[in-house]
């Protein structure tokens, strides 16, 4: 027969359990998410700076056009200069005042020629911007349907989620009633400095489900017992219980240990039923 604390350890352990195990599903579907917010996000920088640099290089353009109607304008000018100026030869009184004139014709055609040359090199310029945001709009049209997508996807990921989500909430909430509010304390504080998100775990094939630190088997007895509260001496996470050895499978299963399967180990652990 159990004792009344017996009893009270046991429920507090599987009220903790489930907590965690709730818990862990709730990290799961924030990891499934995880990178699509962030990656959408990425898009739209993106595509703010590809706008960004296409009103630049726009801007550019009109600037050169500018330029360009400035030295037509200027050659304009110099045409009427010249006009004035062979009417004005035409009533000099001596020479010199023909040949000054006449130098200020040979100016007035030498700045019509510098205009031109500007203007076939401002005319290059802007073929070669031209190009370039080509090159940007189509780097704009192929992000802008990346993000469509993405944003699609993650609408679809949300809206498949999103009841699972709200239903572990709402189990998370029924279960938080049964925890004792001291261990709590605890389970946060645990869940927050471990990567894994784990506090609760379960002793697996003689190792704590969270550090995989060896318990010896005594240990694992009294964690079987449930008549205290055992924590690993370890990393100090709470033992819910000693999982039931399975017997081991094939030579071929027993690979090396890896980060991915200690972290499988792990979720496994969290997720894994309250052992009566
Ligand atoms: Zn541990």
């Amino acid at each position: 027969m159990a004792t009344a604390t017996e009893t009270t350890i046991a429920q507090k352990l599987e009220a903790l359990l489930k907590l965690q195990t709730i818990d862990s599903a709730l990290d799961n579907i924030k990891k499934v998410r995880g990178d699509l917010p962030e990656e959408v996000r990425d898009l739209e920088d993106e595509i703010e700076g590809l706008q960004t640099r296409l009103a630049k290089f726009q801007s550019e353009v009109e600037n050169f056009e500018t330029q360009i109607s400035n030295y037509r304008n200027s050659k304009r000018d110099s045409d009427k200069l010249i006009a004035k100026y062979k009417e004005q030869q035409m009533n000099v009184r001596n020479n010199r005042e023909f040949e000054a004139i006449s130098k200020e014709i040979e100016l007035q055609g030498l700045e019509m020629e510098i205009a031109d040359k500007r203007i076939k090199e401002i005319d290059f310029k802007i073929l070669n911007k031209n190009d370039e945001i080509a090159g940007v709009e189509s780097n704009l049209f192929e992000r802008s349907k990346d993000l469509e997508l993405k944003k699609k996807e993650l609408q679809v990921i949300i809206a498949e989620s999103e009841e699972d989500e709200l239903k572990s909430l709402k189990d998370r909430d029924k279960a938080l009633k049964f925890v004792d509010a001291r261990l709590l304390k605890s389970y946060d504080k645990l869940r927050g400095n471990a990567r894994n998100g784990l506090a609760v775990v379960m002793v697996k094939r003689g190792a704590c489900g969270g550090c995989f630190s060896s318990v010896p088997p005594q240990r694992q007895t009294d964690i079987k017992d449930k008549k205290k509260l055992l924590v690993c001496e370890h990393c100090g996470r709470i033992f819910a219980g000693v999982e039931d050895v399975i017997p081991p499978p094939e030579k071929e299963k027993k690979t090396r240990t890896t980060k991915a399967s200690l972290a499988a180990a792990a979720a496994l652990a969290a997720a894994a039923p309250i052992i009566e």
